[in-house]
């Protein structure tokens, strides 16, 4: 993990700024989340210490995204898409690589009424003869048992798709509700390793709603024009977990810790001048008390 040592001085939101804030749409993960760490992350620079990068999710996303580009640029229907009966061929456009540069780009909208400029990467977009637009994410696991949506966690897998299919939406084009994951899911049931992990694949889809969306940036917009801190998620340990540490730390300091009870001063030993030390000869180790090879010592 990467723990912040320092507060970080850029990409802060300023109040008093007219120009368009920039905002990815993990931030609006955040946000859904936690308002205080969202509240700290962008407007005060503490941001969530970041775990490990996922290597082995990150080659998988690059073998799809290289696959499917095959069928791009043929416009033929991905094996996948025909196995689930999706009428649909991978969209080709001059912006595809824009929109999956996550880092850097992606799809983005300045939404006027808030001046925040959304943005977000995504992995693929199909198309149906419709000419709607279909979202895809890719997802890689390892797991027993079929692939579902239905853990609680899995919400902001949803709410992801949701803001691509609005970020799309906003920029014009006609997006259908139905999204689909394209699931990996490393196999564990085989003999051996041999050097080769095996997926089976799986296209879950998911019908979002984009609603929400508007009312949360309003709320976001608000909550970073404040000059406090919001409260932070009921339900997280972490923030109960540091309010724990400092009131300990506050309290015993040094000074006081040495106050914490010690064993003597509930079972006060034996003095020592009462009990008569009792001369012990000296033993020598004759031969025979001398540990013998092989024979246990403990
Ligand atoms: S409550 Fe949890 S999520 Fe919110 S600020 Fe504290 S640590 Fe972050």
């Amino acid at each position: 993990m990467g723990f912040p040592t320092k507060k970080r001085q850029w990409y802060l939101f300023d109040p008093r700024d007219k120009n368009p804030f920039k905002l990815s749409r993990s931030k609006i993960e955040l946000f859904t989340q936690c308002q205080r760490c969202f509240y700290l992350d962008v407007r005060l620079g503490v941001g969530r210490p970041k775990g490990p990068p996922f290597a082995l999710n990150s080659a998988v996303d690059t073998l799809l995204k290289k696959e499917f580009d095959i069928h791009r640029a043929k416009q033929t229907t991905h094996p996948l898409m025909k196995a689930y009966g999706i009428d649909a061929v991978p969209f080709e456009h001059e912006k595809m690589e824009e929109w999956r540069d996550a880092l850097k780009r992606g799809v983005g909208i300045l939404h006027k009424p808030t001046n925040l400029f959304l943005r977000g990467g995504i992995d693929d977009v199909w198309v149906n003869p419709a000419g709607e637009l279909i979202i895809v994410d890719y997802k890689a696991t390892s797991k027993e048992g079929p692939i579902t949506l239905d853990d609680e966690w899995k919400i902001q897998y949803k709410r992801q798709m949701e803001i691509y299919q609005w970020l799309f939406r906003q920029n014009g084009f006609k997006v259908s509700d139905t999204g689909y994951f394209v699931y990996v899911n490393g196999k564990t049931d085989r003999k051996s390793f041999d050097g080769r992990l095996e997926f089976d694949v799986a296209v879950i889809p998911y019908t979002g709603s984009d609603d929400w969306i508007e009312g949360v940036l309003t709320e976001m917009k608000e909550c970073l024009m404040k000059n406090e801190i919001p409260n932070g998620a009921p339900d997280c340990e972490v923030c109960s977990y540091v309010e724990l540490l400092k009131n300990e730390m506050a309290f015993n300091t040094p000074d006081s810790v040495s106050d914490v009870p010690r064993v003597s001063s509930v079972q006060k030993p034996a003095k020592i001048s009462a009990v008569k030390k009792k001369a012990v000869p000296k033993k020598k180790i004759s031969e025979t008390d001398a540990p013998k090879p092989n024979q246990n010592l403990f």
